[in-house]
């Protein structure tokens, strides 16, 4: 067994989304919902023909015609903390590789929410808002996070000193810890993905997403957005519903 290394600890608030390949365009949705009609492919009809390639798009949309939707391919490398990942791969309609707690040291990077993340629930369960914290209780929530992950990494590195394998010592990490993914899906995917992941006023059926994992959905949706601007712009019109 190689030897733990003593790291310096780290905490971010942020979350890394990289968009890594993509075969992914308006033309993807246009070409196979046009075989259906025409038995051939027009991949060049989005350009040839952009107010019939955003109606078709719309209509695809709007009456959720959505296997058009799915020839088409995204790959996103994600940093994200222990509990965003606990949540995304809830999304079957996706493919994950994670980094291993088993075969590597996980590094002690951690998660601590940044100064305007809202702190305190009020509400019923269901009916429920996030409004900001006090400076006391984000004091609070900086100190505490970081005492008790500093803790938590030091009785990771005793095991592992001992000789303790990865696999037992990582037992003791919080889900604040971060971890690392790729993360390949495609735009119904992803549109489902985001229609429950991301708070807006414009969404048919509202959604109250944790905003961690919303932050990795904003960072997606941006990505997607700059590849299927036709397919993007539909589903935002029709009420964030995925097709
Ligand atoms: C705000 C919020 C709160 C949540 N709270 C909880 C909670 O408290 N506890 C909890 O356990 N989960 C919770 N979840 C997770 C939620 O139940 C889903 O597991 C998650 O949102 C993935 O959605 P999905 O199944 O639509 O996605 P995917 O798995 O990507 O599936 C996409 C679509 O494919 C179809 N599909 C996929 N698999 C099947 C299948 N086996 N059978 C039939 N159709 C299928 C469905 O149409 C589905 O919508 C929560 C999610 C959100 C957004």
């Amino acid at each position: 067994m190689t030897e733990p290394h003593p790291m310096e600890i780290e905490f971010r608030s942020d979350v890394t989304v990289e968009l890594i390949r993509a075969a992914a365009s308006d033309a993807d949705v246009l070409f196979a919902a046009r075989v259906s009609t025409k038995g051939e492919q027009s991949l060049d009809d989005v350009h040839a023909d952009p107010a019939r390639s955003k109606g078709l798009i719309n209509y695809l949309m709007r009456d959720r015609h959505g296997t058009p939707f799915e020839h088409n391919s995204m790959t996103f490398y994600v940093q994200a903390p222990i509990f965003v990942f606990r949540e995304m791969m809830r999304h079957r309609i996706a493919s994950y590789n994670e980094e291993s707690g088993r075969y590597r040291q996980l590094r002690p990077v951690f998660y601590v929410p940044a100064p305007d993340r809202k702190l305190v629930q009020q509400g019923k369960p269901g009916h429920y808002e996030f409004v900001d914290g006090t400076p006391e209780q984000y004091k609070i929530v900086v100190e505490a996070t970081k005492r008790a992950c500093e803790e938590a990494y030091a009785a990771y590195l005793e095991m592992l000193n001992a000789g303790v394998a990865r696999e037992v010592a990582r037992g003791v990490l919080p889900v604040a810890i971060y971890s690392s993914a790729y993360v390949t899906l495609n735009a119904r995917s992803l549109m489902n993905f985001l229609s429950l992941r991301t708070r807006r006023e414009s969404s048919r059926f509202p959604s109250f997403p944790q905003r961690e994992i919303e932050m990795v959905a904003e960072r997606m949706e941006a990505e997607w957005a700059r590849l299927m601007p036709l397919t993007h712009e539909a589903f935002e019109a029709h009420g964030r519903v995925a097709p």
